[in-house]
């Protein structure tokens, strides 16, 4: 147990941590370019959020959440999902007052109890936006370019877009009656968990992976041809937007996705190859769940990608982002004399901003440039009394082997000057 992370989470090291944060400055550069602003809500909510935003019938809410008691006996969860966090904080800040619409990112963990496996975690990090205040098809469209363009940078090709709307209040309940009648004399066919999103939320059905299921599901009628002209007008302006904006989709009449709050527009971004788990983002319009809250009526919409699958689906590619520029300067001391100049030449190195290092375990000079050449310096310096007594150090570039003396002075700018090379 001492050693053993839980299952479903990872400890993300160097240098896949690069990686991480390669994709981490991408997606706030993005963002920021779109004109979203960054958001940071808790890591745990009330419990009560959740059932009420993502809904009770949801896998989310029914089976998957980190649900705990805290000591002073309220019901807390980790997060599963970003939205219902913001939308909570977009009330308690009032920011429905500031000009609209308000674009907010985030970036971070969240928590989902499923059973592991590729692409699928128990904590797992999401990149998401959130576009509030704005019901207009080109805001979908702006939000699906946004996610577009983040995969596009990572050099993520070959992805597919799927696009569906789900219908509103106004013209969901008589779908799902439609949708009953046809379930009705079927339920035989359909799996246990069906069985039970059958009685409570019919539409759910639509995400179920099981064969009998899907038998099912091939001849059922579907959300789309029960869209109410509202929807209707509003899916096609989607589609509109997005030829605009040359961002090629395919309809899925079948897409539904998970939760709750989601009215009219739904999309997924499916990946090929990466196993099972292949839906890489997706996101939808959420035009009612700020008023469910007691908000002001406040049309929505956002996106959510999976930073893990994100990964998977790089290293599938073969790409690699490109590693941070090699500014490496390892400080190498001969004796005592060269050691104690060197703590000074550290300082100024690292307030210059390079990355540099020395050594801290008393090893020999020639243990020093071993370690140097492991650590993957690209330069060291090495600093010993007599030299120094001359005024100058020794420069070596790592992978010539050449070597030159500099001026004990000048070595920043010295260094400044190869390195740009
Ligand atoms: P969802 O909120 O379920 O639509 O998820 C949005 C995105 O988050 C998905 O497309 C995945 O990329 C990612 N995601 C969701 N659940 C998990 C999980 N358990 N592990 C890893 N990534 C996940």
């Amino acid at each position: 147990m001492l050693t053993t992370r839980p299952r479903g989470t990872e400890d993300i090291i160097a240098p896949e941590a690069d990686v991480w944060q390669a994709v981490e400055e991408l997606a706030r550069t993005l963002s920021h370019r779109y004109g979203y602003e960054e958001i940071r809500t808790p890591l745990f909510e009330h419990t009560e959020l959740y059932a009420r935003s993502v809904g009770e019938t949801s896998d989310i809410v029914s089976k998957e959440m980190y649900t705990f008691t805290d000591r002073g006996g309220r019901s807390l969860t980790l997060r599963p999902e970003g939205t219902a966090g913001v939308v909570r904080a977009f009330l308690e800040n009032r920011l429905y007052a500031r000009p609209l619409p308000v674009k907010l990112y985030y970036l971070g963990p969240m928590f989902r109890f499923a059973r592991p496996q590729a692409g699928r975690l128990r904590q797992f990090h999401q990149f998401g936006v959130e576009l509030l205040g704005a019901g207009e098809a080109a805001a979908d469209a702006e939000v699906i370019s946004l996610a577009m363009e983040f995969y596009r940078h990572l050099g993520l090709e070959e992805l597919t877009l799927r696009l569906n709307s789900v219908g509103c209040p106004a013209c969901r309940p008589a779908y799902r009656e439609v949708l009953l009648a046809y379930l009705e004399p079927r339920q035989h066919s359909l799996c246990a968990d069906c069985l039970a999103r059958y009685a409570r939320n019919p539409l759910r059905v639509f995400d179920c992976k099981e064969e009998g299921c899907r038998q099912v599901l091939a001849e059922a009628p579907l959300v789309t041809a029960y869209l109410c002209p509202e929807c209707s007008a509003h899916l096609a302006a989607v589609r509109d937007a997005l030829r605009l904006l040359a961002i090629p989709y395919e309809d899925d009449p079948y897409l539904v996705r998970g939760l709750d709050y989601y009215t009219k527009t739904a999309f997924e971004v499916i990946v090929p190859g990466i196993g099972a788990q292949s839906a890489i983002g997706g996101g939808g319009r959420y035009d009612g769940l700020v008023e469910a809250f007691g908000g002001p009526h406040t049309p929505a919409v956002g996106f959510a990608t999976g930073l893990e699958r994100v990964l998977l689906a790089l290293g599938v590619r073969g790409k690699t982002l490109a590693p941070p520029a090699g500014r490496k300067v390892f400080v190498a001391a001969a004796d005592a004399a060269g050691a104690a100049a060197g703590v000074e030449l550290l300082a100024r190195l690292r307030r210059a901003g390079f990355t540099a290092d020395r050594d801290y375990l008393g090893r020999s000079l020639k243990a020093q440039m071993k370690h140097a050449d492991r650590w993957g310096a690209t330069i060291t310096v090495i600093l010993g009394e007599a030299e120094l007594g001359r005024g100058t150090v020794t420069v070596r570039h790592m992978q010539s082997g050449e070597q030159e003396a500099v001026p004990f002075a000048q070595v920043v700018e010295a260094l400044k000057e190869h390195l740009a090379r």
